[in-house]
């Protein structure tokens, strides 16, 4: 069975890191594994937004996957955007190998606020297992405390829990049996 590779652009925490790789294992019972990290995004800079290009990101960390049919996700600080939203707190390639998350509004610090190292661990969770959820082809989710679900906000995030609702569990094992073969590669942001 193909796993997932876990790559930090840039320098992540490592509690982090393998809060995020310990719980893509339990929820989607693959392999998980990191890679060394990979320098900061640069490349995929927007001078005029201030932002960094989840796309060129995606396009970037296709290469730190294991194997083809193997996933990746990549962890960044950066603030990510799509040309048509404000930001993203990660996107990825509906059943597709790449996927990112963005730690840059899930701290406590972005909104004012003290920084809070738990709840930064348990978003970047919550968000780890979303991405890589439509990864495996599964789509957005109306039961808002599923991980599935559409956040848009960290309070919406903090609604969630890491543990897929009973739909999306059987949903993703039904796509599990399909897997790696499937070829349906949009994007899904959010
Ligand atoms: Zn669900
Ligand atoms: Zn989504």
């Amino acid at each position: 069975m193909n796993g997932v590779t876990v790559v930090a652009l840039g320098r992540i925490e490592e509690t982090v890191l393998e809060a995020v790789t310990t719980v893509l294992g339990h929820t989607f019972q693959i392999p998980v594994r990191t890679a060394p990290a990979l320098p900061e995004p640069v490349f995929a800079y927007d001078q005029q937004r201030g932002q960094y290009g989840s796309v060129l990101v995606l396009r970037h960390i296709l290469k730190e996957r294991a194997e083809p049919a193997s996933k990746v996700l990549g962890v960044t600080e950066k603030d990510l955007f799509i040309p048509m939203l404000s930001f993203v707190l990660g996107q990825a390639q509906l059943s597709g190998p790449a996927a990112v998350i963005s730690l840059a509004r899930l701290r406590q610090e972005f909104y004012g606020f003290a920084a809070d190292g738990d709840l930064l661990i348990t978003r970047a969770m919550k968000e780890a297992v979303h991405e890589i959820g439509h990864t495996f082809g599964l789509t957005h989710c109306t039961d808002n405390r599923c991980p599935m679900s559409l956040s848009n906000t960290v309070q919406h995030v903090d609604i969630k829990g890491t543990d897929l609702c009973a739909t999306c569990a059987t949903l993703f094992e039904e796509k599990r049996r399909q897997y790696p073969t499937s070829n349906n590669r949009s994007s899904a942001a959010g």
